[in-house]
């Protein structure tokens, strides 16, 4: 029989770390361009793309940027949370609004890169005059994913990249590109995939919908907008989780948790599996 597979998924910004990277890295470039985010209307990614352009044609150096990426706080239980995960055969994904360059930076600046499988979000790249562009997951000339949920970002749906992950781990074949089967029911995951998720944002609901197991274990970040959303106690968004939900408060809670449960530590190092492809 199979071993058990174990897939950990984390959200990036107030989730694995403890700001928002694109905010970040803005406020420590310009205090206007900070002022920006909050006013300009134009879409989350396009806008981090304007600024980092406004940036570069103000005379910015990109080592100010990497230089921002080595002081953005991650919590040393954090750290051990991925340890204590990957060291007892679990898949880490990162599942992320913000972009490849800040992630990776952030990961190989802490040591930890090498515990993560698959990295989703944002494409970053650096052009050879050493400007920062980023561009949307999903382009906005390309088909848009129709997520039915509402909670989703125009540029990327958690969820349906949580299922590519499912689909990589449990080799099933793509589906087909059906609309009705790009809804939170047709999840990748039939309860074969022990899962765990760790987010903030109310953009973290949709994929939550992919845990199917009651052992399975939903860290919801209090006092941040994924909270305000489940406590509004629809019974609609909350009727459809399956998982366990557990507040936590600092990285400290969710080491615990870990501890404290059994499940996560029933795997063992030979169950690593590969994803390929999106990382
Ligand atoms: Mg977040
Ligand atoms: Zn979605």
């Amino acid at each position: 029989m199979a071993p058990p597979a174990g897939l950990a998924c984390f959200d990036f910004d107030w989730s694995l770390i403890d700001t928002d990277s694109d905010r970040f890295v803005i406020e420590h470039l310009s205090p206007v361009l900070r002022q920006k985010l909050d006013t300009c209307p134009m879409q989350w990614t396009d806008l981090q793309n304007e600024c980092l352009k406004e940036f570069h044609e103000q005379g910015g150096s990109g080592k100010v940027i990497r230089d921002a990426l080595t002081k953005v706080p991650l919590d040393p239980h954090m750290i051990k949370v991925c340890q204590l995960l990957h060291s007892h055969g679990w898949t880490l994904a990162i599942v992320s609004d913000a972009n490849s360059v800040y992630i990776e930076g952030i990961l190989q600046h802490y040591g930890i890169r090498h515990l993560f499988s698959a990295i989703i979000t944002n494409p970053a790249f650096w052009d050879a005059q050493d400007r920062l562009h980023i561009q949307r997951l999903i382009p906005a000339d390309a088909p848009q994913h129709g997520c039915p949920t509402g909670v989703c970002s125009l540029n990327i749906c958690k969820g349906q990249e949580v299922d590519k992950l499912l689909r990589a781990i449990t080799g099933q074949r793509q589906v087909p590109d059906n609309p009705a089967q790009n809804s939170a029911q047709s999840s990748a995951n039939d309860g074969a995939v022990w899962m765990m998720y760790v987010g903030d944002g109310r953009n973290d609901y949709c994929p939550a919908l992919r845990m199917q197991r009651a052992t399975d274990v939903y860290f919801v970040r209090r006092g941040r907008s994924l909270e305000k959303y489940l406590a509004r106690g629809d019974p609609a968004i909350n009727g459809a989780l399956k998982a366990q939900i557990v507040l936590w408060d600092k990285a400290g809670d969710i080491l615990h948790e870990l501890e404290a449960q059994p499940q996560f530590v029933s795997l063992t190092s030979a169950t690593g599996m590969s994803i390929e492809g999106p990382c």
